[in-house]
């Protein structure tokens, strides 16, 4: 494979890692299966010496989740891949398997509610320790620096407040600390996004989102050097089991065929949605990544290369407009997912993130009247008029 050529996201998308059977089928195979026979005893003492490439159990190893793992490691830019059950597990694994009791890690604050209580909570059960900062200013990362610090970790842009952290500049804390950084970059796609170009070490994916996108199966995925994956990752994945199933891989891959074309449809969308809400009276405020009123809109430009499907917008009110609002969609349904198909939309105050203390949820601007709305593929007209009648029930 060493000497593959790399092609363009589109074309890596549905090309890349492929690996026929002697059928030649042209669908990817699916190899469900726990297990795999060897010709010989001392074939399977070689494998489980390691010493003979090929594969012995479905919890190590499956040639439809290595199939979906190539496809990610081209499409990212990543020498390596592991692919997990669902993003949390890609999240816990990339984190437990770095860190050891008396570690420190930083992270922003703005984060997916599941991610920080594996951070501050899970984590600190086990003796390892944290600090959130608001991931937006640089100097408040340098000055969480502890000498026991291993792990930086970002969003960006964030769940749900799509804030923006400058990767490159976190890094170079990170690694100035001797540390190291893991993004999670499932709010940027891997198209709109490149983490490791900007200097981080590890990337994680919940693959549930835009890679699956239509509303299917859970996955996640974990990218970084093959020294990582293969020493730091694969060890803990074989061990403690967040493996995903072969079924699911081979769903995700047919998934990752058509991401590009999603992920710009459902961004263009998005970005009339945003336009068209902007000045709406009932709306106090919307966050968009595309617009020129982000207030990061320069650091967008400057590390992504195109925007997103997500839109954050507050009602003006309080949480009974919100539920008004939401109760009179009829298009938009209400879902706690996002990256798919189907336009869905959550209150996160009472629900991604309920578990944050309401002061929390204060400093992020996740109030009662904010709701995360992740775009599909309608016709944006018909996303637009189902908003605006809903609009008025407020
Ligand atoms: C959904 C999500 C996860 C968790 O993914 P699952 O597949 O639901 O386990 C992690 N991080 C972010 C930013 C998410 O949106």
């Amino acid at each position: 494979m060493s000497c593959r050529k790399t092609y363009r996201p589109e074309t890596a998308l549905i090309h890349d890692g492929t690996s026929r059977s002697q059928f030649g089928e042209t669908s990817e195979a699916l190899y469900m299966t726990q297990g795999f026979i060897y010709e010989t005893a001392e074939q399977a003492e070689r494998r489980f010496l390691n010493e003979e490439p090929g594969y012995s159990y479905s919890r190590y190893a499956n040639p439809t989740v290595t199939i979906f793992e190539e496809r990610m490691a081209a499409l990212e830019g990543a020498e390596a891949a592991q692919a997990t059950a669902t993003g949390m597990a890609a999240v816990t694994a990339a984190l437990v398997a770095q860190v050891k009791a008396g570690d420190h890690i930083v992270a922003a604050r703005a984060m997916f509610g599941s991610n920080r209580n594996v951070i501050t909570d899970l984590l600190a059960r086990f003796g390892v320790t944290s600090t959130l900062v608001d991931g937006r200013d640089i100097n408040a990362w340098k000055a969480a620096v502890r000498p026991e610090t291993k792990v930086f970790f970002l969003e960006s842009p964030a769940n749900p407040t799509l804030e923006i952290i400058d990767i490159q500049a976190v890094a170079d804390i990170a690694h100035a600390a001797g540390a190291t950084l893991t993004v999670d970059n499932v709010f940027a796609t891997p198209l709109f996004q490149k983490p490791l170009k900007l200097g981080a070490d590890c990337v994680v994916y919940s693959a549930t989102k835009h890679i699956d996108g239509q509303g299917r199966c859970l996955g996640g995925v974990i990218l970084g050097t093959r020294t990582f994956i293969e020493e730091t990752i694969w060890p803990f994945v074989r061990l403690t089991g967040p493996t995903i199933s072969p079924f699911n891989a081979w769903v995700l891959l047919k998934g990752l065929e058509t991401l590009a074309v999603r992920v710009e449809r459902q961004s263009q969308n998005a970005a009339r949605v945003a336009d068209a809400l902007a000045a709406h009276p009932k709306i106090k405020r919307i966050v968009y990544p595309g617009r020129a009123d982000h207030p990061q809109a320069d650091l967008i430009r400057q590390q992504m290369s195109g925007h997103s499907t997500m839109i954050g917008l507050e009602v003006k009110g309080g949480r009974a407009e919100a539920f008004r609002f939401l109760n009179a969609l009829k298009l938009i349904r209400i879902s706690n997912n996002l990256g798919d198909a189907k336009s869905i939309i959550t209150h996160p105050a009472t629900t991604t993130h309920m578990s944050f203390k309401p002061e929390e949820r204060e400093v992020l601007g996740i109030s009662e009247g904010f709701l995360r709305l992740s775009i599909g593929l309608e016709h944006f007209e018909d996303q637009i008029e189902d908003i605006v009648q809903a609009l008025e029930a407020i």
